[in-house]
């Protein structure tokens, strides 16, 4: 940045929000084995990779496909709306922010084994720029337990990264795959018949297999690998997991909202019996 000449306020802004992009995205810090559900919405970076996950999700979000791209940026003005446009997409993801869809770390960017997967975050984000775009949220929302049952037990996306050999590469596959998963449940399949009725619907999809209980890779040894350990917390913990009182999809350990089960509008009170929790989206009218 020391070729630029930004004024001070400027360059306050832009670290605060580089910060809160950070902790969005990387916080809290992962352990391992995983011993709980509040998990970062990426896990396992060294500082460089998080630095280059950074540039590429601003490069997604703000559609930028050359370095050359953008001009010359003197104010600082452009890159603080750039910076603001990832905010908007990590904020949607998990954040206290009436806009958070509160989707579950672990359910979305995990696989059953707890190893992140950054394949999905791409996709993820591919996914919300894309339902931002047609202003489909409402397609998601009505079909999300059964679209978060689907991603979870039949988890594809190691496979659709391995068909582009890089997560970065694959997240437009992985997007138009869980578009295919929310219009499958939309016409009213069944959420066990739904990548069946995919890999016959398109070709690209037509090789996924769905992966077997038993070839999770597990090592046959007598002590227990980090991968079993953390599967085996994994298994115990989620089913019982609080979920949404609205939607019924799993809530994230943090940035829960309590909602007023009788509308406060319909004389509802803030007292405990008409407390519930839910996904920030879930409780607000916040629609766009
Ligand atoms: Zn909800």
């Amino acid at each position: 940045m020391s070729n630029y000449d930004f004024s001070e306020e400027k360059q306050d802004e832009i670290e605060t929000v580089a910060q809160e992009i950070h902790q969005l995205i990387f916080q809290p810090k992962l352990s391992n084995p995983i011993k709980t559900l509040d998990v970062p919405i990426v896990g396992n970076l060294s500082s460089s990779d998080k630095l280059e996950l950074i540039l590429e999700f601003i490069n997604i979000v703000n559609n930028i496909s050359t370095d050359n791209q953008l001009g010359e940026d003197s104010t600082g003005e452009q890159t603080i709306e750039l910076l603001n446009q990832c905010k908007k997409v990590a904020q949607r993801i998990n954040s206290s922010d009436p806009s958070s869809l509160g989707l579950h770390p672990l359910v979305y960017f995990y696989t059953q084994q707890g190893k992140p997967k950054i394949g999905s975050f791409y996709g993820v984000v591919s996914l919300i720029l894309h339902l931002q775009e047609t202003k489909f949220w409402s397609k998601l929302i009505k079909v999300r337990k059964d679209f978060e049952w689907v991603i979870w037990n039949y988890d594809m996306v190691p496979q659709l990264v391995a068909k582009k050999s890089d997560a970065l590469q694959a997240r437009e596959l992985v997007r138009d795959f869980y578009l295919e998963v929310i219009n499958k449940l939309s016409g009213g399949i069944d959420k066990k018949n739904v990548i069946t009725e995919i890999r016959s619907g398109d070709k690209r999809f037509a090789t996924l297999k769905i992966p077997k209980k038993a070839d999770t890779g597990e090592i046959q040894s007598k002590e227990f690998s980090r991968e079993t350990k953390a599967s085996a917390f994994i298994r115990e913990a989620l089913p019982g997991w609080p979920v949404c009182k609205i939607c019924g999809e799993y809530l994230p350990s943090r940035f829960n909202s309590i909602d007023h089960i009788t509308r406060k509008a319909d004389g509802g009170l803030g007292t405990l019996k008409n407390a519930q929790l839910t996904h920030p989206y879930c409780n607000t009218t916040y629609k766009n």
